[in-house]
């Protein structure tokens, strides 16, 4: 439990939750009651009925989904998520000198342009610059789905985060679990890592480097997210659909029987072609294909068995974009 320094109202908080932000009067502050400026948020575009469309419209064009799914979809539960992010823009500038693989090229083959019997790889210093503007995005709180961290925030479209606008679409705003100094010293780091892997695209090993990380604008940004969950036939399945863009972050979906019987006929027929293949590559047939016959024998009879499992499982499918 925590005291809004601003409200005097008592609110929830859960364990490692630093900046709060009072479910009262939307004020965002740290555990000593400081306000916390720096707080924004992305406005809601897509309301609930609008949110399950799009996710219906969506689920209905994947592959395999029933036809009458859009139809017969029964939503049980909707609620709006407000999750944390930090963001904080880090201009970053590495010099580096190292060792660069390079390679020489012998003995040209006379019938085939451009192929060469013998290459030498050679080692020889190499340095350079890599001067970026990296937009670093940190999750607030941990235990937020992966597909949601990933999904693009459109943090040109801020706004000063509003409790009212939060509060039409009775949405539950998260508390963060990092304050501004370690989201800067996060982002720092993350920076760092990035301009590494920069570096190392062009030398197999850094000798000397010096980095220049200057980590500027850094703020809260919360974002809704439409968690939901509708049932169809004897299944239910989760989706998660962004509320500012109405993109799709993440859904489950039945397969039609149709889809799935398919499956298991071109499962089986896999298995039975490379079944054929083994036997010739193995002798026990006249081999039409003698090389290839063990090898690609083999692919198909494992496609024509994960095709049918697929088939006949009943687990639902999930769609990534
Ligand atoms: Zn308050």
């Amino acid at each position: 439990m925590a005291r809004c320094a601003f409200c005097d109202a008592d609110f929830e908080t859960g364990p490692g939750d630093i900046l709060l932000i009072c479910p009262y009067c939307g004020t965002a502050q740290t555990t000593d009651g400081t306000k916390f400026k720096d707080h924004y948020m992305i406005r809601v575009h897509f309301n609930q009925t609008e949110a399950q469309t799009t996710l219906l419209d969506w689920v209905s064009k994947q592959l395999g989904a029933p036809q009458d799914l859009a139809a017969a979809a029964r939503f049980l539960k909707y609620k709006q998520i407000w999750y944390p992010f930090w963001i904080s823009r880090v201009d970053a500038q590495s010099e580096y000198s190292g060792i660069g693989r390079d390679a020489e090229f012998h003995n040209e083959w006379p019938q085939r342009r451009g192929a060469y019997k013998r290459i030498r790889f050679i080692e020889k210093p190499e340095s350079g610059q890599f001067t970026r503007r990296h937009e670093i995005k940190i999750p607030g709180t941990s235990g937020i789905d992966e597909d949601v961290q990933r999904h693009p925030i459109p943090t040109r479209a801020k706004e000063f985060f509003s409790h009212a606008h939060a509060e039409e679409f009775d949405g539950k705003v998260l508390h963060s679990q990092m304050n501004e100094e370690q989201a800067r010293a996060k982002a720092k780091k993350i920076a760092h890592d990035k301009q590494t892997a920069l570096i190392m695209d062009e030398v197999t090993k850094v000798t000397h480097r010096t980095d220049n990380l200057d980590v500027g604008e850094t703020y809260l940004v919360h974002v809704p997210v439409w968690e939901l969950e509708y049932r169809y036939g004897k299944g239910k399945y989760k989706a998660s659909v962004a509320a500012a863009t109405g993109y799709v972050i993440e859904s489950k979906y039945p397969r039609s029987m149709a889809f799935r019987a398919m499956g298991i006929g071109i499962g089986l027929l896999a298995l039975l072609v490379g079944a054929g293949l083994l036997a010739m590559g193995l002798g026990y047939l006249p081999p039409l294909f003698p090389m290839f016959g063990i090898v690609s024998g083999g692919i198909f009879a494992l496609l024509g068995l994960v095709l049918m499992y697929k088939g006949i499982s009943r687990k639902e499918a999930k769609e990534e974009i």
